[in-house]
């Protein structure tokens, strides 16, 4: 694909959970944004509420890089917590073991959905002493106590700003109530665990200050200092973390730093299925794997999780699934079809001005805080456009190349043009042989992925035989029964092209 167009720098405007304002995105220290995005707990497979974050986060970051700012983008891995430690144990396996399959999960599941790595993932097990560090600090700060079990809790009458992120008021905290749970019931404020003593058979690192294991809030900001310094630019999750997590976080780091932790928060927003929560019990709960399955395509997965603005709720749904699926399907035909149109010499200024336009309302669309859906529509005009112009033989070579430069650039943050769906249907089907899954995979995929291209062409030739023999008959039952196996076939002057569905 054309380079994109020589992108003016430009300043992204984020929604700031903080001071509540659209603020602008600049790295404070004029190199590369350092932003922090909090990781998964690897005990279990991700389901599309995890993934629609991780997606935002992606656009983000793939924008922050059109736009020219360099970013360093920590994420975490939390691999030890009270359920991974007691679903570990329940299997009699080392915690090390259990987290691994479902971490290495997770990575694939983000390379099926086209998610860029993170410059650093950090994993909470290898960063202990530096939590333990940081514990240390708090309580030579006076914010962090131990009591008698051992466990190490964070002190909230210490920190009087707490609740500036989430606004909530809390001023009923009462002092010395604990939790030592990792997530507790929402609006209530309570010392939390910094630090929990190991009960007996447990898993526990022996430190000085005591055996036992980190809580989950205080890994968050003990792995963001380590790698991003004090004061980092971003730090960014789903919206369930606000509070008490990210509360947790800034009360644990500044504490100590008396500096501002992050001075912008990003917070997405959860997704419903159908209108409704999405629960396991309520039969609408699906990982990246399930929809796999039923022969959605990772890239249109994609497309619909990030089809709403960030900080909109979602309705997810089948249908917008294939909304998805045919919006992609009319991009990768259009790239087709301009790449291999055959054109005249020249540039016709309309449809130089119409790219022009579509590439600026595309970029202020997503400048003006990531807004997924406004981004798209001026691409799609564009398409529009450019089809009738291609049918009326207006469309010369050079608009060729200032449009495809559009479409680089779209790609550049969408990423779903270049089709790349074949590796995770295929790794996805091989997962559900190994995982007993195969009963949840639909009937059509299994007959799609059993038809070789090696088949089709053998049909394809046949089909093109029964036509010159003038049998229409079979080639239209051919027509039909390659249809079946989702395979569709153009006839054109250049001879057959097909492609699957
Ligand atoms: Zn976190």
């Amino acid at each position: 694909m054309s380079k994109p167009f020589e992108v003016p720098q430009m300043t992204v405007r984020l929604f700031n959970t903080l001071t509540g304002e659209l603020d602008p995105l600049v790295p404070i220290d004029g190199q590369a944004l350092r932003m922090y995005a909090c990781g998964p707990t690897v005990y279990d497979y991700g389901h599309i509420g995890n993934f629609r974050t991780f997606l935002q986060i992606d656009i983000l970051r793939r924008f922050l890089l059109l736009t020219g700012t360099r970013v360093r983008h920590v994420m975490n891995i939390t691999d030890v917590d009270d359920k991974i430690i007691r679903n570990a144990a329940a299997l009699h396996m080392p915690i090390g073991e259990y987290t691994a399959q479902f971490e290495r999960a997770f990575f694939e599941d983000l390379h099926f959905l086209g998610v860029q790595r993170p410059e650093i993932i950090a994993r909470a097990t290898e960063h202990i002493p530096r939590m333990v560090e940081l514990i240390q600090e708090l309580a030579e700060a006076g914010a962090a106590y131990q009591t008698e079990d051992g466990s190490w809790y964070f002190r909230l009458a210490a920190f009087p700003e707490y609740g500036k992120l989430s606004k909530k008021d809390l001023s009923g905290i009462e002092d010395g109530a604990r939790v030592d749970l990792d997530e507790y019931e929402k609006d209530s404020a309570r010392d939390f665990a910094l630090w929990k003593a190991a009960k007996p058979g447990e898993t526990f690192w022996d430190t000085p200050i005591g055996r036992g294991r980190p809580g989950w809030h205080i890994e968050c900001s003990a792995m963001a200092m380590a790698y991003l310094g004090e004061s980092i630019d971003l730090h960014a999750g789903g919206e369930d973390l606000m509070f008490p997590h990210h509360e947790n976080e800034i009360a644990q780091s500044e504490s100590v730093t008396h500096k501002p932790f992050s001075r912008s928060w990003m917070h997405v927003r959860f997704l419903l299925v159908d209108g409704r929560k999405m629960s396991k019990s309520e039969g609408n709960f699906f990982t990246l794997r399930d929809l796999l399955l039923k022969g959605y395509k990772a890239s249109a997965i994609r497309l619909a999780l990030v089809s709403v603005p960030y900080r909109h709720q979602l309705n997810f749904t089948f249908d917008g699934l294939t909304e998805a699926t045919n919006a992609i399907e009319r991009l990768r035909t259009f790239s087709q079809r301009l790449k291999q149109a055959n054109l005249a010499p020249g540039a016709n200024p309309a449809l130089q001005e119409a790219a022009q336009k579509a590439q600026a309302e595309y970029m202020a669309a997503l400048a003006n805080d990531l807004n997924t859906a406004e981004a798209r529509a001026p691409i799609f005009d564009l398409i529009r456009t450019a089809n009738t112009a291609i049918d009326q033989g207006q469309l010369l070579a050079e608009d060729r190349e200032a449009i495809l430069a559009v479409l680089a650039s779209f790609d550049a943050v969408y990423d779903v043009i270049e089709d790349r769906d074949a590796e995770p249907t295929r790794r996805a089907l091989e997962w559900a042989e190994k995982a007993g899954r195969m009963e949840d995979v639909a009937q059509e995929l299994l007959v799609r992925q059993s038809t070789t291209d090696e088949d089709i062409d053998a049909l394809v030739a046949e089909r093109t035989l029964a036509k010159r023999q003038r049998n229409f008959a079979r080639a239209d039952q051919i027509r039909n029964e390659l249809a079946e196996k989702g395979v569709i076939i153009e006839d054109s002057k250049d001879g057959v092209r097909w492609k699957r569905k």
